[in-house]
């Protein structure tokens, strides 16, 4: 069997993937959890799709030109890429190895094709699929949010009904209904992804504490 990709330190960052369908209010989800919860890192990705008004480079995505992504592509720099609703998206080897290696905690914000090969190959890959509470709510936020036409709104609609059949297989499901109960949902899968991921070294050192000042026949 291949093996997966191993991040290197003893105690590896885990990897939180996160995949909605668009106007579901994921990115402000993930930006207001990673205000408040500390040591929480985004993996930046890399994408052919034209930036929005309100996004930066680096911080949002990398945005590069197509023959970029393909070379990209060609040299094996990413560990995941896709093509989503007709753009490119990748996720590269070395923002997740350098990050992840060092005992960082990342989210990826990636759709579920990514998610599926970040699951394959990543160690400590939790997988998180946030939904709106019906397709009528969604219908109604991305009019709202005001960035695409009709037709993409559509689009989009039909992409979510058929997105959302994959979500069975994640580890989390959350209903985006209320932004604050969602916050608060979220930080406590990271936190009990945490609290497992010490739970042995914990218990070890614990045990040796204990040992040191009692004895093993403690009673
Ligand atoms: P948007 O264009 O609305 O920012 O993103 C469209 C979709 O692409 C979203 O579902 C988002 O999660 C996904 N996406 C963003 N970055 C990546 C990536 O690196 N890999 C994959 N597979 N999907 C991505």
């Amino acid at each position: 069997m291949k093996s997966k990709l191993q991040t290197g330190a003893k105690e590896r960052g885990l990897v939180f993937v996160i995949s909605a369908p668009s106007g579901t209010g994921k990115t402000t989800l993930v930006r207001r959890v990673m205000e408040q919860l500390p040591d929480l890192h985004f993996s930046v990705s890399y994408t052919t799709r034209y930036p929005r008004s309100n996004e930066q480079e680096g911080e949002d995505y990398y945005f590069v030109s197509s023959s970029v992504f393909q070379k990209m592509v060609e040299r094996g720099e990413f560990l995941e890429w896709a093509k989503v609703l007709g753009n490119f998206y990748g996720t590269t080897l070395a923002s997740v190895n350098q990050l992840a290696s060092k005992g960082m905690d990342l989210i990826l914000d990636i759709d579920t094709q990514g998610a599926k090969k970040v699951m394959e190959k990543v160690d400590q890959t939790i997988l998180i699929y946030i939904l709106p509470p019906s397709l009528e709510a969604l219908r109604e936020r991305l009019v709202e949010r005001g960035l695409d036409s009709p037709e993409m709104i559509q689009l989009r609609l039909a992409s979510a009904r058929k997105d959302m059949e994959e979500a069975h297989w994640y580890h989390y499901l959350i209903v985006n209904e209320k932004i604050d109960d969602a916050i608060e949902t979220l930080k406590a899968i990271i936190i009990a992804e945490r609290c497992r991921k010490v739970k042995d070294s914990v218990l070890g050192e614990k045990m040796r504490e204990w040992e040191e000042h009692h004895g093993k026949n403690y009673c």
